[in-house]
């Protein structure tokens, strides 16, 4: 279980996380079995998710590599629905949640587990290298973004490892297709199983 003055960090920090499907987060990046393989999750904003899996990743004796360009996505552009003015940067013109991400980790003290990826996903990756015991994926939620996501990231979740997928709802009534589109991909892939499912959280496990 999570400390209770971290649960409180987590839950005053900005960003899109519930706090029952963080909490069910932070358990799944627990219950990993292999402690050497970091973690890694795309889509961090404000670092309201990697307080959760930064927890854990302190836990487990590894670390977790929050990647986000910190521009925002394209419904947190201005004119969308998830816009919070102050977050932009007033001399460049767009939003950096950058400072306010290192601010919400140092706060956690987390700052030694959790390491700041700052670029596009899609040109990390193209470099990446390194195998994965948990993937966090909660990054662009538009289509090509999370079928991209989807492509590029999750071959490096190692055989045992897990795949969480945030924003998932099989009802289109609720949300966006894209992140239940990957999750569906990952099973009819019969590369991954079902381990558990709180509000738009699924969690899944790497068998082939
Ligand atoms: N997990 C966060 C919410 C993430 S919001 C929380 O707990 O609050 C989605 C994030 O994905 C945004 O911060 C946006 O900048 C990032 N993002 C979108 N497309 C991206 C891309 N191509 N590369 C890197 N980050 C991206
Ligand atoms: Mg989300």
């Amino acid at each position: 279980m999570m400390d209770a003055t971290l649960i409180a960090l987590a839950e005053s920090a900005r960003g899109f996380m519930p706090p029952d499907e963080g909490l069910a987060l932070h358990a799944a990046a627990c219950g990993v079995p292999d402690a050497s393989s970091p973690m890694l999750e795309i889509g961090s904003y404000c670092g309201k998710s990697a307080i959760y899996l930064g927890a854990a990743a302190r836990e487990r004796n590894t670390e977790l590599f929050a990647l986000d360009h910190h521009r925002g996505s394209e419904e947190n552009q201005p004119g969308w629905e998830w816009h919070e003015p102050d977050l932009v940067d007033p001399e460049v013109g767009k939003i950096d949640t950058l400072p306010r991400f290192r601010r919400t980790l140092f706060d956690a003290g987390l700052e030694q587990h959790v390491i700041a990826l700052v670029g596009d996903s899609p040109t990390v990756g193209k470099h990446w290298k390194i195998p994965l015991s948990f993937l966090f994926i909660d990054g662009g939620h538009g289509s090509e973004p999370a079928h991209r996501d989807f492509e590029l990231w999750t071959p490096w979740v190692e055989t045992g490892g897990l795949l969480a997928i945030h924003d998932v709802f099989p009802d289109p009534a609720d949300g966006g297709r894209p992140p239940f589109e990957i999750y569906c991909r990952a099973l009819e892939s019969g590369e991954f199983e079902d381990v558990s499912a709180t509000g738009s959280l699924r969690v899944l496990r790497r068998i082939a």
